[in-house]
Formats: structure tokens, sequence, C-alpha cells
């Protein structure tokens, strides 16, 4: 993807987060990245969501934060995409929102339980939550001490960005990512739908467990296994447990 075909991706990465009702006030901001070019693109601060162009994307360097393309100032939260992004060469996206239920996890220091299989489709185990950040942290480089903690919480779990494309920032709120910024908006949309559902089941049903892990195995690997043949993708997909890979042929 040439550098003008990623402004406009993230551009309309921007725009999707509010248009799925992630985005409270002017909390949220998607970013991609361009490896070759050493580059990240990401939304100017604080601009209204609706009319962002590709024109209007902020190109910073991924080396060092400096502003290398665009008239606007980045998102102040420009230091934690760039962290993210140097610690974790498979990520192409990166999403952060202020979501209300993904958010009020976050708020309540709880990690989300895998109970149901929108869940294991995305996240391959409790979506995990930070711990709070320290004082010296916060007054320091706070942006940038955002993206350590994200990356202190999955290596302390043994997590890769690609099973835990998301995490939850204690007392903060969602960030997500994927092989793309339009993968990272769906996975800030299937967290802020299962944070929703787990409150409600967990208010329903208290008690309830982790769902089967082999259930969630199963759901998890049928789209990002190696065997995967959930969609309509690739020819080079491999038929898998005897299933035919024609495209219509498998489940949905
Ligand atoms: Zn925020």
């Amino acid at each position: 993807m040439g550098q003008a075909d990623l402004k406009a991706a993230v551009a309309a990465a921007n725009r999707a987060i509010d248009q799925a009702g992630l985005v409270t006030l002017s909390f949220g901001n998607a970013s991609g990245v361009d490896r070759s070019a050493g580059v990240l693109v990401i939304k100017p601060s604080g601009a209204a969501y609706a009319g962002l162009t590709a024109d209007d994307m902020v190109v910073v360097a991924l080396e060092d934060g400096r502003v290398v393309g665009g008239t606007l100032r980045p998102s102040i939260d420009t230091s934690t995409h760039r962290r993210l992004y140097l610690e974790f060469p498979e990520i192409g996206g990166i999403v952060h929102t202020h979501s209300a239920w993904a958010s009020a996890w976050a708020q309540a220091g709880r990690s989300i339980p895998p109970l149901g299989t929108t869940h294991a489709d995305h996240f391959r185990g409790p979506v995990p939550v930070t711990r709070q950040l320290r004082e010296d942290e916060v007054s320091g480089d706070y942006e940038l001490a955002t993206g350590e903690v994200i990356v202190e919480t999955l290596e302390r779990l043994g997590l890769s960005a690609s099973d835990m494309p998301a995490t939850l920032v204690a007392a903060h709120g969602p960030f997500t990512w994927g092989p793309s910024a339009a993968e990272a908006v769906n996975n800030a949309i299937a967290l802020e739908a299962i944070a929703t559902m787990a409150s409600q089941t967990l208010a329903l049903a208290p008690g309830i467990g982790v769902m089967p892990e082999y259930l969630l195995e199963r759901h998890f690997q049928r789209k990002h296994g190696p065997g995967a043949y959930y969609g309509q993708s690739s020819p080079a997909a491999e038929p898998r447990d005897g299933r035919p890979s024609e495209p219509g042929s498998g489940p949905r």
C-alpha cells in the first residue's frame, strides 16, 4: 500500500470508529503504519471525525516521532501508537477509543473473560487489563508510558499481539490493533460488543465460568489459525478437517 492509500485507509478508519459509536466526544484515534517508509499515519489532534480526509492525516517517523508529513498536529496519543508499532512488527494498524463498556472494564481494573464465541472469534483468551500507571510515569512521558505498560502486560502474560489484539489500559480505556487499520477497527468494534455482552452475562449469571477451552480454540483457530477457513479468503487456503475450501462452502 502506497502512502496515499494508507492515508485514505487511516482517514476511513477514523471515520469508522466514529460511525460505529465508539467515540465519546473526541476521544479516539486510528493509525496505520508503512514499515518500508518507516512512518506511521495518524489522525490529527482534536479534529472532527466526520469530515476527515486523507490530506488531514499526519505522517510521523517511527524512529523518533518527528512529524514528516501533513500540516496539522498529530493525535496526542501518537507516542503510544509508535511504541506499539516498534514492539510488534506484525501489526499494521492501531485504534484507541473510550468506548463505554470496554472503558468500564478498564476502569474496574478487570480483564474481560472469554464467555462466548464472539469473544473467541477475535481474542484468544481473557482481554487483559494493565496495572495502574505510577505517578512518575504519568508526570513524565505519559503517552509513551501508556505504550510501555501495554507491552509489559502482554509480555507478563506471555501473549502475542496477534493472539491478543487488544489491551485495556487501567482507569483509561481500550487499545486494539490488527494487520491493518481496518482490522484494528473491527477488533475495536468486537471488543466493545464482547465487553457489553460480558457485563450483561455476568449480571444474569454472576457465577458463570469461562467458556470451554476447546470451543474458544476452535473459534479462534478457524479464523486466525494456520488452516483458517472462515470467510471467502484466498485460493491458497488449505482444506481443513476434510472440509472443501471452495468459496461459499464453509461455515459463516
Ligand atoms: Zn484515551
